[in-house]
This record gives C-alpha cells, structure tokens and sequence, in this order.
C-alpha cells in the first residue's frame, strides 16, 4: 500500500452531521469525536460554523487546547454578502477568530439560486467568490470552496457553473469540493460533471454528496474516479435529510476494493470502534445492518453459508470483518443447518464432533423445534 495514491479524508460529522434532526453534540462530545478521528488518520476535521452558533464557536476554543497529530481543524462560513468588503464581513471575521489553518465557505454555483436566494446580478456573485476566496487565502493556509448546488447547477447552466469554479479558482483556491446538495443526483451525472470541473481548473478537486437518492457513497466513489482529491463526509452518514456520504463506506471501499490509501491499514481496524461511538455520543442505536461495521455485516443464519464460511470465509464475506475491526458472528434458529451448532459450540470452547455425525442431526433437530 505505501505507493497507492492518496485520497484526503475530509469530515463533517461536527458539522453537516450535527443537521441530522436526532443528533446535538456537546462541546466535549465534539472535542471527543475530533481526537479520534484524528486518530484514526482523517486529514481535515470541520469543527463547525462559528457564525451560526456559540457552540461552535466554543469548540474551536477547546481544540486550541487539545494535540491534534495529523489532521487540519477547519472552520466552515459562507461567502461574503453582497455589498461588503471581505475584510468587513462578520461572518468571514468569525472565521478568522478560529484560528484554524482553514476556512471552508460556501458559495452558490447555480444560477437559479443567485437570482432567487440572493438576488443578485449573476456577475456580482462572480465577484463575491473571487474575492471572498483571496481574502481567506490571505488569512488563512488553505481556502476551501464547497461549491453548493454544483451538480444541479451544472446541469442547468454548465456555463454559469463552471464560471462561478474559474471565479475561485483565479483567486488561488485550495481545493473545490464540488457538492450535491440536495442529493438527487446519480453516478454518471457525478462522473460527468467531475470531468468537466477538471477540465476548467487547475485546482485540485473534491466530492461532497448527501444521500438522498441513496447513493451518496456510489455518487462519492463515481467523483473519484473522475479524478477527485479529496472525500467530504460524516461518520455513519448523519447528516440533514438522508444524511451525508458515509465516510465509514467511503473508506472501506476506496481502501480495501480499489487500491487508494486514506488512513493507516492498522488504523482502519478501529473503524467499527469510531463509528460506535460517534453513535453513542450522538444517543442513537448503532444500525445493524451498515456495511462494513454494522452487527449484522457479517452475521451468518443460513446453514448453507455456515457450512460455505467454514471451508473458505471468502464463500459469503465480501471481506475479512478483521479489517474494520468487526467480527464474524453465526447465528442459530429455524435456518440452521448442522455446520452452525459445530460452529457455535467451536466458539464456546466446545469440541462436539464433526458435522456429519448422528448427535448433531439430533441436537439440530431439535433446534428446530424449538
Ligand atoms: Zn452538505
């Protein structure tokens, strides 16, 4: 793995997350969550957005206080109003009271939403990115632009869309995260409109996809093969709406099915042990059946597939447990075959014979009635 090519992890469980309707994390709580994603190798860290809430900006105060190893803490806003200087706006001096080595604002790239959000002339909002962005690359080290609406935008007037991308790319972005914001949008809309922002830029690019549609993490996957940088997402997909991208899949896949490194190989082994406790700090039932991590992700009832897994666990496990630091569990009921009580009573410590032998048709059968 040491040559595979990289992708940055960029999370915004602290962030976009917390706009799930059933999830409110405390300071601690956010202070908590960021040491062990910095732990666990993510490169960029949202804390929040000091203009919205005191929380937030609280908890860029207590990270100050806190040995963040690896990644980069960033504080997220929105681009200037219209009709103010950068340097006056109040939303962009909150960012700067972070003191984070990034900011991340949000700008519009969908012509519909420059006439009927803002309502502004559409060049004004050409301006408000450019200098919005200089102004940040002054002040900060890195100037990250969440290009919201870009797909939709894109796909209604890839001109203006691709304009508003050049507008901060001109003033020295860092890296635009183009974002499906409303999340309606499929894999090759994704792959074909990364393709055209590459093509106009020479920023490097990121994917940030909320799940609406339910393929957050495919339309992520499809953005990377496109050629984006960087991955934007939250822990277990919390998030406003459907959620976010879920960067627990995000990293899995990108790590262990196509070949890209994102955090440590001994680190992805405590992957199920994060995204059990941003549930639990967040106050909500870890779910069973997600991918990768889930308690059900590698939970085997049928008898077939028990008797499959014992020969080669390759028979019905798309990878090992092992590698995100779940486990491999046999269950026993009604759709037992006699391979899971030999299995089970090998987990007690048991050995109970083979699975051919007459005692193990008679403890199955009566399994079964019961
Ligand atoms: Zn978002």
């Amino acid at each position: 793995m040491a040559d595979a090519k990289h992708i940055q992890v960029y999370d915004t469980t602290l962030r976009d997350g917390c706009q799930s309707e059933d999830v409110s994390l405390t300071v601690e709580d956010k202070v908590t969550i960021a040491e062990r994603l910095d732990d666990l190798g993510f490169d960029y860290i949202e804390g929040g957005w000091p203009g919205s809430n005191d929380r937030d900006a609280a908890f860029f105060k207590e990270i100050k206080k806190i040995k963040i190893r690896h990644a980069k803490i960033a504080a997220f806003g929105s681009t200037r109003r219209s009709g103010v200087r950068a340097s006056a706006d109040r939303n962009l001096q909150l960012l700067l009271r972070t003191g984070t080595q990034v900011a991340t604002v949000v700008g519009k790239t969908w012509d519909m939403h420059v006439r009927e959000a803002l309502r502004i002339p559409l060049n004004e909002n050409l301006e408000i990115l450019n200098d919005t962005i200089a102004f940040l690359k002054k002040n900060f080290d890195e100037a990250i632009f969440d290009a919201e609406h870009f797909f939709d935008g894109y796909f209604h007037n890839p001109e203006y869309a691709i304009a508003c991308l050049k507008a901060v790319d001109d003033a020295g972005v860092t890296l635009i995260a183009l974002c499906d914001t409303n999340g309606g949008r499929l894999p090759h809309e994704i792959e074909a409109a990364v393709t055209a922002a590459r093509a106009a830029v020479d920023c490097p690019i990121g994917i940030h996809c909320h799940n609406d549609s339910e393929v957050a993490v495919a339309n992520t996957l499809a953005g990377v093969h496109a050629g984006a940088t960087q991955v934007q997402g939250t822990v277990n997909g919390f998030g406003e709406r459907c959620g976010n991208a879920n960067l627990v899949s995000i990293v899995a896949n990108l790590q262990l099915k196509l070949g890209y490194h994102c955090v440590p190989p001994a680190k992805l082994k405590t992957m199920r042990e994060v995204s059990t406790l941003v549930y639990e700090l967040a106050n909500i039932t870890p779910f069973a059946r997600q991918p990768y991590v889930g308690r059900s992700a590698f939970a085997h009832k049928g008898g077939l597939h028990v008797s499959g897994i014992q020969r080669n666990t390759a028979t019905y496990e798309h990878i090992d447990p092992a590698l995100l630091g779940n486990d491999r569990r046999v269950l026993l009921s009604e759709l037992s075959g006699r391979a899971n009580i030999v299995y089970k009573a090998k987990e007690f410590g048991l050995d109970i014979g083979t699975a051919s032998d007459d005692k193990i048709g008679v403890l199955l059968d009566e399994l079964k009635r019961l």
